[in-house]
Formats: C-alpha cells, sequence, structure tokens
C-alpha cells in the first residue's frame, strides 16, 4: 500500500507543477534548494526553517496589494484583508513579547533599524523643533528653518556596540547609512573577560551623550543586561534601542527573561523575523507610547509599500512562536549551543569569551588552530558544515580574514538534533579544523586566503556530516515525488 501523501506534499507538488509550466529552471532549482538544505550541517546562526505554514502564506493574492499606510488608514482602496493580517501579526507580536505597540512592516531588519532610527529622529528633534517654530508640519515651515531642521538631523549621536565585539554594522558604522547620518562611537568588551563593560560605557555615554544608545548584537555569545542599559541611557538623556535580530526567537520563547529581555526595559526594539524566531524573511519594531505615532510612519519614510503576504506570513510564524512547543525549541537552542561549545573546549578549541549563554559560539580559530577565519569558513565548507566567518574582539586578521568561525544552533535544532548530536558535530568541526594548514602565495609567502586540506578528510567528513543530518529530515512531512 502506498504511504498517504500530506497535505503539505500535495501543495508543493502542485504548486511547482504550475511553477514548471511557465519555467521549468525555476521549478528545479527550488526542488534542488530544498534537496541542498536537506543535505546541509547548517551552523549559521542568522539561518533557520520556517515551517510550511509560514512558507505557503507567502505565495498568493496579497502579494498584488498596494497597501501604504497603517491598519485602517491607507492611501489606497481595498486594503480591508491586508488591514485583517497586519492586524493579526502585530497583535501576536504584541502579545508574544508584551510589548505597547508592534509595527510589522519592515521588509528586513535593516529596514527595521531606519524605520527605527528615524522615529527617534522624529520624536525627539523634528517634534521640538516644530513646537519651538510653531509650525504643524514640515511642509509650513520656512526655508531657514527647514535648512536649520535638516542640519540638526544630521548632527545627532549614537553609541553602538563596535564591530568586532559583535555589533552590527547599521548600529553607526560608515559603510552603512546609519554612520553616514549619525557621529557614532563605540563600545566595546573588556579585553580580559570578552564581556561588555557596562561601567566603561557608562562613562563613555557620559561624556559623549548620545541621542540614542543602541543594544543588541550579531555575535556576541553572552546575555547583555538591559536593565543597566536602561539606566545609562536614562542617566544621559538618550533613548535606548535594541536591535534583537539575532535573539528574537530567545525572547520569544522566554529564555531570555527579566534584565535579559529587552521589551520592558528599551524605548524601542527592531528585528528581523526569519532568524532564531524561524518566520519569513522580514523585520519588525516593538516600540512604547512615546514612539508609536512615528514608528507608524515607516512606510513612506523610509520604506517602499508594505509587503501584505510576507505580513500574512509573519502573522503565522508569530502564532507559531506562542505555542509552548515553540519554547521548548528556545531552551534547546541554547542548551545545544552550550554542548556545542563543551565539544570545542574539551578538544582544545579557544572560544571568544569561553562559552556561551545564547544561541551562538564564536570559535577563535587563529589561536586554536592557526587558520584565519576565512580558511576555516572554506575547509569547512569543503566538509559539508556550512558556518560563517566573523570578526573577533582586536582581530588579529582584521574584519575580512578574520579570526573567527560563528556557529548557531537555531537551523539544527529545529531539525531535531540535540545535545549528543553537539558532541558530534563538535568533534567534525575540531578534526576539520585541526587537519587543515594555512595555504601559501605563489611567491611561498604564507597566505591569508587559502588554506590545504587532504580531500579524503574533506570527504570522509562530510559523508558524517550528511549522515548525522539524515537522521533528522528535514521537512519530514513534504515529499516532492
Ligand atoms: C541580521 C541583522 C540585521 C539585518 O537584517 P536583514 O534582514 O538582513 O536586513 C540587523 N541587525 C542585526 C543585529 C542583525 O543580526
Amino acid at each position: 500500500m502506498p504511504a498517504e501523501i500530506s497535505p503539505e506534499s500535495t501543495a508543493y507538488r502542485a504548486a511547482l507543477d504550475v511553477i514548471r509550466a511557465v519555467e521549468p529552471r525555476v521549478a528545479d532549482a527550488i526542488g534542488q534548494e530544498v534537496a541542498d538544505q536537506r543535505e546541509m550541517l547548517k551552523l549559521i546562526a542568522s539561518e533557520n526553517y520556517a515551517s510550511p505554514a509560514t512558507l505557503l502564506a507567502m505565495g498568493n493574492w496579497f502579494s498584488d496589494k498596494y497597501a501604504e499606510g497603517t491598519i485602517g488608514r491607507r492611501f489606497y482602496a481595498g486594503c480591508r484583508n491586508v488591514d485583517t493580517v497586519e492586524s493579526l501579526a502585530a497583535e501576536h507580536a504584541r502579545e508574544l513579547f508584551g510589548a505597547r505597540h508592534a509595527y510589522v512592516q519592515p521588509h528586513s531588519g535593516i529596514d527595521a533599524n531606519l524605520v527605527a532610527f528615524w522615529a527617534v529622529l522624529g520624536a525627539r528633534v523634528e517634534v521640538p523643533f516644530l513646537e519651538k517654530t510653531g509650525a504643524r508640519q514640515v511642509n509650513d515651515l520656512t526655508d531657514a528653518d527647514w535648512a536649520e531642521l535638516r542640519q540638526a538631523f544630521g548632527n545627532q549621536r549614537m553609541l553602538g556596540m563596535s564591530l568586532d565585539a559583535g555589533g552590527h554594522l547599521t548600529h553607526g558604522f560608515r559603510p552603512n547609512i546609519s554612520g553616514k547620518m549619525f557621529d557614532q562611537r563605540s563600545y566595546g568588551t573588556d579585553p580580559a573577560t570578552g564581556l561588555i563593560d557596562y561601567e566603561a560605557l557608562r562613562a563613555s555615554a557620559r561624556e559623549f551623550k548620545p541621542l540614542i544608545i543602541v543594544a543588541g548584537y550579531s555575535a556576541y555569545p553572552r546575555l547583555v543586561n538591559f536593565r543597566i542599559m536602561r539606566e545609562i541611557a536614562d542617566e544621559v538623556g538618550a533613548t535606548l534601542m535594541v536591535d534583537m535580530a539575532h535573539f528574537a526567537g530567545l525572547v520569544a520563547g522566554k529564555v531570555l527573561t527579566g534584565d535579559f529581555d529587552p521589551v520592558p526595559h528599551a524605548q524601542i526594539v527592531t528585528t528581523t523575523t526569519h532568524k532564531s524566531l524561524r518566520g519569513p524573511r522580514g523585520g519588525m519594531v516593538l516600540c512604547d507610547d512615546s514612539l508609536k505615532d512615528q514608528v507608524d510612519r515607516g512606510c513612506p519614510m523610509v520604506l517602499g509599500g508594505p509587503l501584505p503576504h510576507v505580513m500574512a506570513a509573519k502573522a503565522v510564524a508569530l502564532a507559531e512562536a506562542r505555542r509552548p512547543a515553540f519554547q521548548d525549541y528556545a531552551q534547546r537552542i541554547v542548551d545545544n549551543a552550550r554542548a556545542l561549545a563543551e565539544g570545542l573546549t574539551k578538544r582544545g578549541a579557544t572560544l571568544v569569551t569561553g562559552g556561551t549563554d545564547n544561541h551562538l559560539n564564536l570559535i577563535d580559530v587563529a589561536s586554536s588552530y592557526g587558520l584565519t577565519g576565512r580558511q576555516a569558513e572554506a575547509a569547512l565548507l569543503d566538509s559539508g558544515i556550512v558556518t560563517n566567518r566573523n570578526a573577533i574582539p582586536a582581530d588579529p586578521n582584521g574584519a575580512w580574514y578574520t579570526s573567527g568561525i560563528r556557529i548557531g544552533t537555531p537551523a539544527l535544532t529545529t531539525r531535531g538534533l540535540g545535545t549528543a548530536e553537539m558532541d558530534e558535530v563538535a568533534g567534525l568541526i575540531d578534526r576539520v579544523l585541526t587537519a587543515t594548514e594555512p595555504g601559501t602565495t605563489k611567491s611561498g609567502a604564507p597566505s591569508k586566503a587559502s588554506h590545504v586540506l587532504d580531500a579524503k578528510v574533506a570527504d570522509e567528513i562530510s559523508h558524517r556530516a550528511t549522515d548525522l543530518v539524515a537522521g533528522f529530515p528535514l521537512y519530514p512531512e513534504i515529499d516532492l515525488g
């Protein structure tokens, strides 16, 4: 008797047939992508696997709607169903995170940060300026006043976490627009412990007097005390903004609570929805009442028209995150990261800060294995292990080659791998990196870019990695036939 075909398999087979009839190469690429993902040992800390319900919510007629404006106040007609899904996503977000207000339109984490920066500039620079001049809105300002206000927008200060300590480019660094908008200074970590140095941060904030203090990270393996951050922000009259793009799933899953939950402490919190939160690609802003009206101006202030199909998928993913099973998932992410840390440490690897409290670890591959991050990343990829290189504090190899490998557990935890498998994963990583040597340049000098790894070792580890994940099928409910 043939096995019963699941509704998910039926849905995807039919969808691929419809696509195949128009452009078969796209249907094939979609099929190949899921096949590749099934074989990968994915340790990229910012990636995950969204549920079929979340993915399916994105492929439909909502994609055709323009919906500029906010719920119930649109610049376009015919938005009642968009209002429904945007309201649902916002309601789930408020309930899940205990936030006063949720804005679910941002298309990505970077977009959410831009909305947040301009909400703070609106509330703290534009509104007081309008009050001072007696104008009701910017269009009523004289040319001279408008010029003065534009100067004021461009002369604000931001304090953000330094890149090599794990901060993000959008926290005021020059290659990103945030660095071109703000006069930025960064705070880092204590060289002795690798932990955020709150007293140094406080001293810097007192001296610099920033408009915004940004907390949050992409590559910091420890907890951040947001109660202390808010205390410092209040002391210097700054707005505390937390970018929880990486760890939103741990907040949603109640692993990060009290001082470590940013939502009760920060005036404004931004996030992606596709990392540990496991939703569709996208962003979101949570805020208190003081910034709500400004945040809702995100589109058309800095965002293009909202993506209603993605907001529908956000509503589905946030509904999933409100289920008790998600709390269990979040706890397993952290247990797995810790098991990975222990497995690596006992094999002699050095981890930045010596371990982890969240979903990620940062291996110092320069001091552990004499490799650059780039060499380690490539050697691991040769061996079927997908990671990414990352700078470490005071990185001797700079931001391009780096000395770190960042590994995260949200994706493997979604597949069901547990702490015993994490020890095996640690063993595979250690085997590869121990067997890898730096390459040499044409003139025979040591290279920071190329590496040498015996193909037999790469092949053997690659097979072991594939066998390991094969025991934890990705999307077991989906069989494309
Ligand atoms: C990933 C990340 C972002 C950017 O998210 P995108 O969706 O890629 O725009 C912003 N901030 C932090 C801290 C991140 O880790």
